[in-house]
């Protein structure tokens, strides 16, 4: 483990969203979003507009498209991948939540959708609230996931 590494993994672990109280409109968009029926880009974007401007970040597109990437080895599914976070240029982001399961193909339920959005949504966060260098799956980045649904929902 390199010294970077360690550092990062310190920071990640002890860094906290700023705890905000959200508007109605924000906690609206994710109530409704998750009672959706046939969730669509549309809505997956409003809310992440929402969040964004709740965090007075830039918003960062979303789509919702395409099938889960996995790893079959004939007998079981090994490993399957629900959404990404890719940066792009001058410090941006883009988002892809992945609209068809990895081995039926069904379309994803509007809570499973959401759930990923918020966990693509914290590693832009890491970055561009909590000023990380890197964004890992530690168990910081887990409580932020939390603190992030906490403040959606209460
Ligand atoms: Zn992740």
């Amino acid at each position: 483990m390199s010294e970077t590494y360690q550092d990062n993994y310190q920071q990640s672990q002890t860094k906290t969203l700023p705890t905000l109280s959200f508007s109605e409109i924000t906690k609206k968009e994710y109530k409704l979003g998750r009672e959706s029926e046939d969730m669509t880009t549309r809505q997956l974007q409003k809310i992440a507009d929402a969040v964004c401007s709740e965090f007075g970040v830039v918003q960062v597109p979303i789509s919702f498209e395409g099938r889960q990437p996995h790893k079959h080895d004939g007998k079981r599914l090994k490993r399957y991948q629900l959404g990404v976070h890719q940066r792009t240029n001058f410090g941006n982001s883009r988002i892809q939540i992945y609209k068809y399961t990895a081995m039926r193909q069904k379309q994803r339920s509007a809570k499973g959708s959401i759930s990923t959005l918020l966990h693509e949504l914290c590693h832009y966060f890491d970055y561009r609230v909590c000023g990380l260098r890197k964004s890992i799956h530690s168990a910081g980045f887990y409580k932020r996931i939390g603190q992030l649904k906490d403040m959606l929902s209460c």
